[in-house]
Formats: C-alpha cells, sequence, structure tokens
C-alpha cells in the first residue's frame, strides 16, 4: 500500500480527471451504500457511480453468482463466441425485463463504456434510413466519445471535444426541462414543416427519459408520447438513452415505460450489470437489424463475469421481494423533497423513484451546491451535483438503501441545506 494519503493520485494521474479531486480521500471498501475509506473513515454513497450501482455495493445474490462462476474457471473472454454465460443473459434479459413489458427487442453488445453504445444506436440509426441527420435535446448527455459527444447538448463540451457546430446534428432547445415553457415538439415540427429551414429529415431524435447530468428533468409521459407521434409520422427513429435513468432507478425498469411508448432503439448500460462491471448494450426493433458482421465490433464488448453479474440482477427484477421494496425508500425521498420546498420555497425539487434533484439555481447556484457537496464531505456523505452550472444535487441513494443509510443521508443534505 501506499500509505493513507491521496499524494499518490496527485503525483501520478492527469490532473484534467479533476472530478476525482473532490473527495480526498482513498477508498477500500463497500458494501450497500456504504464505503469504507483506507483511513477507517465510513460515507454513505448517494453518487453510487451515477447510476452504476442502483442495487447498491457487492450485493450478496449476484456476489455469489460471481463467486461460482469464477471458481468453476468460467470463460472470461469470449470474443466472437457463443458463450454459457451470454446466452443465460440474453434469456433473462427476455424472460425478466423486455417480455413481462410486452417489448421485443434485439441485442447488440457494444462496450464496454455507455458511450459506445450511443455509437452503435446512431450508427444503425443512419445505416437503416439512409440519412445523416441527428436530433437531440439541449442538456441531453450521451459520452464522450466524438460520436456521442456531437449529439451531447452541452457547448462547453462539445466545444472541448472537438465536435461543437457539427452540422449532422440540430439541437432542440429544452430549456427549464420538457414541461418547461418552450415547447420542444412543435419546434420540431416547425422544423421539419419550413423547407427554409435548411434541416433535412433526420435518421433519429435521441432523448434522455429522464436528463441526469443536465440537472434532473424529467420528460412527462404526455410529452414522450407527442415525441412518438411526431417521430413516427415523419418515419424518423426514436432512440431512448436508458443508459443514467434505467435500470429502476425511476421506479420502473425503463424510464420511458410510464408512457407507454416503444422507442425504436434503446441504450443501455451503468447497472445492467447489477455490480459495476462494465456491460453496455444496444437494443433495437428486430426490423431494424441491417448490420454486417464486423460493422460494430469492439474486443471488450460483452464482458463475461459481467454477464454472470447481469443476468443475476435481471432476474431479481422478477423477485416479489425486491419489487414490494422499492416504492419504500422512493416515498421517503419525495417526502424529504416535499419537507425541503416546504422549508425553503426558493429550492426546486424534481426527480422521480430513486432520484432527487436539488436545484439551488435560486438559492445560491452552483456556488452552494458545492459548498452542501462539501458539507455533506465533511460529514460522510457523498453526493454529486449536475445541471449546466452544477447547480442541481443529484441524489442517486441504491434502490436497496437501508432505512439507517436513508436517513443518514438525508439528515446531513437537511442540516446542510436548512441551516443557514
Ligand atoms: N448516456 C447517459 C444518459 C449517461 O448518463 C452516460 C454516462 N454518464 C453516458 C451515456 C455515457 O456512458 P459512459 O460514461 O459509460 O460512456
Amino acid at each position: 500500500p501506499e500509505g493513507p494519503d491521496v499524494a499518490v493520485f496527485e503525483r501520478y494521474e492527469s490532473h484534467v480527471r479533476s472530478y476525482c479531486r473532490k473527495f480526498p480521500v482513498v477508498f477500500e471498501r463497500a458494501k450497500g451504500a456504504r464505503l469504507y475509506a483506507e483511513d477507517g473513515r465510513v460515507f454513505t454513497d448517494f453518487f453510487c457511480g451515477a447510476g452504476s450501482l442502483n442495487y447498491g455495493h457487492n450485493p450478496g445474490p449476484i456476489k455469489e453468482r460471481i463467486a461460482d462462476y469464477l471458481a468453476s474457471d468460467g470463460m472470461m473472454h469470449g470474443l466472437d463466441m457463443y458463450t454459457v454465460a451470454k446466452r443465460s443473459f440474453l434469456v433473462a434479459l427476455t424472460e425478466h425485463i423486455l417480455r413481462p413489458r410486452g417489448l421485443e427487442y434485439t441485442a447488440q453488445f457494444s462496450g464496454p463504456t455507455g458511450a459506445d453504445a450511443v455509437e452503435a444506436a446512431l450508427k444503425l440509426a443512419r445505416k437503416a434510413t439512409g440519412r445523416r441527420g441527428i436530433f437531440a435535446f439541449s442538456g441531453g448527455y450521451h459520452g464522450m466519445t466524438r460520436g456521442s459527444l456531437a449529439v451531447t447538448g452541452n457547448g462547453r463540451a462539445r466545444r472541448a471535444g472537438g465536435v461543437h457546430g457539427q452540422d449532422e446534428v440540430t439541437f432542440i432547445p429544452y430549456e427549464d426541462g420538457p414541461q418547461g415553457p418552450f415547447d420542444s415538439i412543435a419546434f420540431i415540427e416547425r422544423l421539419l414543416a419550413d423547407s427554409s429551414s435548411g434541416v433535412e429529415l433526420p435518421a433519429a431524435v435521441i432523448v434522455e427519459p429522464l436528463q441526469m447530468e443536465g440537472g434532473v428533468y424529467q420528460a412527462s409521459a404526455d410529452w414522450l408520447r407527442r415525441l412518438r407521434v411526431v417521430t413516427e409520422r415523419h418515419g424518423i427513429l426514436l432512440i431512448c438513452d436508458e443508459i443514467q435513468s434505467g435500470c429502476g432507478r425511476t421506479g420502473t425498469f425503463f424510464a420511458f415505460e410510464e408512457s407507454g411508448i416503444v422507442p425504436d432503439i434503446v441504450t443501455v448500460s451503468k447497472s445492467i450489470s447489477g455490480y459495476g462491471l462494465p456491460l453496455a448494450l444496444t437494443l433495437f426493433r428486430p426490423g431494424l437489424d441491417v448490420w454486417e458482421p464486423g460493422e460494430h465490433t469492439g474486443t471488450f464488448r460483452g464482458n463475461q463475469l459481467a454477464f454472470v453479474a447481469a443476468t443475476a440482477a435481471a432476474e431479481l427484477w422478477s423477485d416479489p421481494d425486491f419489487l414490494d421494496r422499492l416504492p419504500v425508500p422512493a416515498r421517503r425521498l419525495a417526502e424529504f423533497g416535499a419537507e425541503l420546498v416546504a422549508a425553503e420555497p426558493e429550492i426546486v425539487i424534481r426527480g422521480r423513484g430513486m432520484v432527487l434533484g436539488i436545484d439551488l439555481g435560486r438559492k445560491g447556484g452552483g456556488k452552494r451546491a458545492e459548498e452542501v457537496q462539501r458539507y455533506a464531505f465533511d460529514h460522510g456523505l457523498i453526493v454529486e451535483l449536475s445541471g449546466r452550472d452544477d447547480e442541481v444535487i443529484k441524489v442517486l441513494p441504491p434502490l436497496t438503501v437501508t432505512p439507517e443509510e436513508l436517513d443518514h443521508g438525508i439528515g446531513v443534505l437537511r442540516a446542510a441545506l436548512l441551516s443557514s
């Protein structure tokens, strides 16, 4: 061991990764929502790898399956091969997640990161339609590779990545979220109807049903249905990016479920493996299966250990005990949001299920949010910020959080937000 401090990171790791520097402690172990640092401190995790740990750290039932697989010398890498682990996952995904929701999708494994699932979705939409353009929403986040960054509605990140102003991508304003005063869908209709706009019919529209990095803006069921109607009318493919909003975060497995729409393409990653292991996939309507072998490939797509974990995670979605418990912490989180607003009417609360966005835009903005984050850290709670100016505290406890863990995190946030 290099010692209890963070000096090694400061010395040897790129300073560009500045987000690492917010939590100056070295973590060693984790269980459920608890993180244990090398120096003995214990933290509650309401960040959860930006939605990668919906079932908490080292969840028992999934861990056992991983341990058994390792003990049996299960295949660890199986590029371009049929494997038992992959087959089990495909069956579990279909039987426990897709079929009960009336969804029929074919899976393309991408990865290992979510951005690659977005790349696959964009490439597929372009190939299937023979068109180039993509409509995306301001505030949306889809990844840091050049294709996914080009549809990410964050001008600063796009400029830094050199993809700003790519003519194939049209950003649809989405100020104050889909329920805000600007009617994004009427805007899309106008753009397409007006030949002088110069905007050609796009291959696809990409949307996060719940913008997470953008500041926790939830699209209403009605808004998503309107988007589906417009895209269907024009033959535009609808891509829902469920990488952060999916896997139960909002209370349903997919955030779009409540609306009853069926997207043409869905990107999934983060919590799909159930264990923080890398796995990313692009789900698409069977009719969109237009790829030839080798057209979207990569050495580490489809990690075998992630398949094993993901199979156990998918099975949870048929476990009545797991499903019965889901609404309990979500209700507690919503009550806490209501309590904050009642005490401080300038605080704005958004979110659904196990995501709570505490918007301090009218209550000190990003600077205040950073103070709250720092206070939380000093009191043993990890939370992250989101939104255009990092003005929104994004509260993401694991779906499996215990009442004690939840109370600790809520208590710290309450003290930070209501003390002054
Ligand atoms: N889409 C969404 C909605 C995301 O939240 C993220 C990651 N924050 C990505 C795509 C990109 O995933 P990754 O970081 O694994 O490339």
